[in-house]
Formats: C-alpha cells, structure tokens, sequence
C-alpha cells in the first residue's frame, strides 16, 4: 500500500513551481530537499534556510 501512495506523489512531480508556475528542474530538486514546491528562485526571494 505504501509504495501505492509513493507512486500518486510521483505523479504531482510536475517540477512547476507553485510559486511563478514556471517550469524548473530545482522545482524538483527544492521539493525533495525543502518540501516547498518553488523553484530556486522564488526560494531564495521566499524562505531562507540554513546551510
Ligand atoms: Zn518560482
């Protein structure tokens, strides 16, 4: 069941950002790394976190 569910949030790895709905590869990489849908850009302007 699990991997099921693994598999529906798959699928809304669209790597569009929710914040300027641009299409990015760091949309992708800051959702896994951050759980924020925002490509690079928008996470700096957003949020900072530390290193
Ligand atoms: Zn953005």
């Amino acid at each position: 069941m699990s991997e099921d569910k693994d598999f529906d949030n798959l699928k809304e790895l669209d790597a569009v950002c929710d914040e300027c709905k641009k299409e990015d590869e760091s949309v992708t990489q800051n959702l896994i790394l951050t759980g924020f849908k925002i490509c690079k850009s928008c996470r700096v302007s957003k949020t900072i976190f530390p290193i």
